[in-house]
């Protein structure tokens, strides 16, 4: 085993013994070294070495203390760095741990550590907020008589579901001339809310579960011009939407336990409960079977989760049978707003799907506050049944349009079983909506302040959907200098060169790996 010392120890020693005149130790602080050279020596560990040579290192910087002053002789201090390499397993020197890793760790965890103070407070979960949930609960539940059956299925939550303002106005507080303008705005856009949902309300200005969910005077005020809604230009046949060549949508119901109130579809989305026939069903099917090329199908609604199982599992039978549909994806935000909807039935019908060729489920989580213990179990055990659990979030003002509330939010649905996919700028075809968009740049600010400081499969990608979906990622590429690269660490800003494939060794097919044997 090669046991030189590397230049990051023999600099950190060197540095230990440079100078002269330094400060003499009293009689304690030797007493202190003395100890941990002895631990040093004795211990089979890294740890008492690191130890050491850090305590050496600040007493040289901070104190002007030098080694040798401490009655150390650079024998001894080259033997112990010896001895760090050969206990560790990868021969990390105690020179680049003590003089590179750590203050490397330590300059990364001041970019989090704001993070850190502020989340719980600034963007509950709603598992922190469990106990205040509990109680709206108990209120809610009592204010529109639902016992425990009704509390617990999604037909009593249906049922109850909160739908005019009046009622709305008994189980939360709503200030008088807030209760006019939801009449006036519900007279054209519908509300529903599931009294679960409502119990994830919380008593303050611009709740993020009330901004979703209860429509105001915005959305009829902002009326200005309407665009056709996407429909109109991609839908190649009934219920079908169409951008790309190999992945479709069927749209299979107008119906969702919420109404929300940033909703892309809302032309189409809660006007009224309309079941879809079977020929509508069969067309769709029929536009999929024809079309070879189609390998990924999206149901989606409204709310895929709104179907009766019974509907879901022909529909998922169906496309299984087809044999160039490899895969699948059901859309529904029902686990956020009924999950009580998500019972054995329904989810042996996933196994069953996901069994035949991959089935996964992409939800709609905006705000940490809607993951509850609830939410979370439901999510637990879609995952358990389906390939994967996807999140399309929507870039929405007030809701997480700020580094503290999106980082929670991806932590969050990430520990809650569910993989951050898709963040959406809010459309700027819904006149209804533009109070909740957000400005391009600050979404890409946001989601870029992710890269390095949560883990990687936490981060969404961001997106602008215009007849299909683009990625709005700011490049890190800054230029290039002849065959190098440099690139730019979005969490820093420190710029690195990168060298790129050789491009005489990548040209020359001649001599490719086995191409270059019997000629
Ligand atoms: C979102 C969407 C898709 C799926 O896009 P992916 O990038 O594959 O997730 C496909 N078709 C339509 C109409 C869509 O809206
Ligand atoms: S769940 Fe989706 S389709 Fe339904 S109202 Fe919300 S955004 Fe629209």
């Amino acid at each position: 085993m090669n046991n030189e010392l590397d230049s990051y120890t023999t600099e950190l020693i060197d540095r230990l013994y440079a100078g002269e005149d330094g400060a003499k130790p009293d009689d304690t602080l030797q007493a202190e070294i003395n100890t941990m050279v002895i631990r040093a020596e004795e211990e089979d560990l890294t740890g008492p070495i690191v130890e050491l040579f850090a305590r050496l290192k600040a007493l040289r910087e901070e104190e002007n203390i030098r080694a040798d002053s401490l009655g150390l002789k650079r024998e001894q201090l080259e033997a112990l760095a010896r001895k760090h390499q050969e206990i560790d397993e990868h021969m990390v020197s105690v020179g680049g741990r003590v003089d590179r890793a750590r203050p490397i760790v330590e300059a990364a965890n001041a970019r989090v550590d704001a993070y850190l103070d502020v989340k719980d407070q600034e963007a509950p979960s709603g598992i922190e907020l469990w106990d205040r949930i509990l109680e709206n609960q108990a209120r809610i539940r009592q204010a529109l008589g639902m016992d425990e059956e009704a509390w617990n299925t999604f037909s009593g939550q249906i049922r109850h579901a909160v739908s005019s303002v009046e009622e709305l106005a008994r189980l939360i507080e709503l200030p008088a001339d807030a209760v006019a303008d939801i009449a006036r705005v519900t007279r054209n856009y519908r509300m529903r809310l599931t009294p679960y949902y409502t119990s994830l309300i919380m008593p303050r200005l611009n709740d993020p579960i009330m901004l979703q969910s209860i429509p105001t005077g915005e959305m009829v005020d902002n009326a200005g011009v309407e665009i056709p809604p996407v429909a109109a230009d991609h839908s190649p046949a009934r219920l079908v939407d169409q951008f790309y060549p190999r992945v479709v949508t069927i749209k299979s119901t107008n119906m969702c336990a919420m109404y929300c109130t940033h909703c892309l579809r809302i032309a189409h989305i809660g006007k009224k409960d309309k079941m879809f026939s079977k020929q509508a069903y069969g067309e769709a099917l029929d536009y999929i079977r024809a079309n070879k090329r189609i390998r990924d199908v999206l149901v989606t609604g409204g709310d895929a989760f709104v179907l009766p199982n019974s509907l879901l599992k022909w529909l998922l039978d169906e496309l299984d049978s087809i044999d160039h549909v490899r895969m699948k994806r059901l859309g529904t935000r029902v686990p956020v707003t009924v999950p009580m909807r998500i019972d054995d039935e329904l989810l042996d019908i996933l196994e069953a799907s996901n069994d035949r060729k991959p089935l996964r489920v992409v939800t709609q989580i905006n705000t940490a506050q809607e993951i509850t213990p609830v939410s979370r179990a439901a999510f637990k055990n879609i995952s358990k049944r389906v390939s994967a659990v996807l999140n399309q979030a929507v870039l929405l003002r007030g809701i997480n349009d700020s580094q503290v509330k999106m980082w929670k939010l991806c932590e969050t649905i990430h520990e809650s079983y569910v993989r951050p996919y898709y963040i959406f700028n809010c459309s700027y075809r819904n006149p209804q909506f533009v109070h909740f968009r957000v400005p391009v740049e600050k979404g890409r600010d946001i989601v870029e302040s992710m890269y390095g400081n949560i883990s990687g499969d936490a981060i969404p990608r961001y997106i602008a959907t215009a007849g299909g979906k683009i990625p709005m990622h700011r490049s890190n590429v800054m230029g290039r200098e002849g065959n190098e690269l440099i690139l730019k660490k979005p969490w820093s800003g420190e710029e690195v060169r990168y060298p790129d494939a050789d491009p005489e060794v990548y040209g020359d097919d001649d001599n490719f790996s086995f191409a270059r044997y019997g000629k």
